[in-house]
């Protein structure tokens, strides 16, 4: 099958115009990177027509692809260079780590339910996003063999930040998790400096659950 098509890019163009700059996303490496990434190579089949629509689609296994916004947003906030080695903590779909690869030097994305890896990897793979390296494992613990990172981007929602991630954040890096209850959570911006770890709130969100040693228990 062709992976992408002037239907999707005309799609994608207008998600982007739409979606993401009429709601005040400015950086132009996010932009450009949500311009080329074939979003609807993420989802099955049957859901590729809906992939550039305002909401969140499911992936399986229970889990959901972002809405555009929310990865165009929280890509933002990550403040991410080319240089950067950027760290995710849930693969899901593939589709916020393809957005950081087209912007970072190279991103280590890790996911703990195995069909959502294999399908990921496949899909990394198809596209020759070679800068991705991916992780079949608990991401609460991070990835301590590669650490420390420059930006580390959690895409589900953790009761409290894991300290294990925090150890991994490079001097100057950044890190953007969503953490409170396991329905609603407020997207948090951590920054470390000489001076420690600083805290920002960035309004908001709602993700599935990040279940593991440092998340939430199994259920
Ligand atoms: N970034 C994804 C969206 C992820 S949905 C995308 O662009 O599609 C959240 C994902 O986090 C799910 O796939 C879920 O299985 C995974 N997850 C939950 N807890 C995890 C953990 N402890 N380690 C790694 N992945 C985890």
């Amino acid at each position: 099958m062709e992976i992408d098509s002037r239907k999707y890019q005309r799609l994608r163009e207008s998600m982007v115009k739409n979606q993401i700059e009429a709601r005040g996303i400015t950086d132009a490496s996010v932009l450009s990177a949500m311009r080329r990434v074939p979003r609807h190579m993420f989802v099955s089949e049957a859901l590729m027509d809906q992939a550039y629509a305002d909401h969140p689609l499911p992936i399986g296994e229970q889990q959901t692809i972002s809405q555009p916004y929310i990865v165009a947003h929280m890509s933002q906030a990550l403040q991410v260079d080319r240089d950067d080695r950027v760290l995710e903590i849930g693969t899901g779909s593939g589709y916020q780590a393809a957005v950081l690869a087209e912007i970072a030097y190279r991103v280590y994305t890790v996911e703990k339910k195995r069909n959502l890896y294999i399908r990921a990897r496949k899909i990394f793979d198809q596209l020759k996003y070679m800068n991705i390296v991916t992780r079949y494992s608990d991401g609460t613990m991070g990835w301590r063999e590669e650490s420390p990172f420059d930006a580390i981007l959690v895409t589900a929602g953790a009761p409290e930040v894991p300290k294990t991630l925090v150890e991994q954040l490079a001097m100057g890096g950044r890190m953007v998790i969503p953490v409170g209850h396991s329905f609603s959570q407020e997207l948090i911006k951590l920054y470390r400096d000489e001076k420690g770890i600083h805290q920002t709130r960035l309004g908001g969100c709602r993700f599935v659950k990040l279940v593991g040693e440092y998340g939430w228990g199994e259920e």
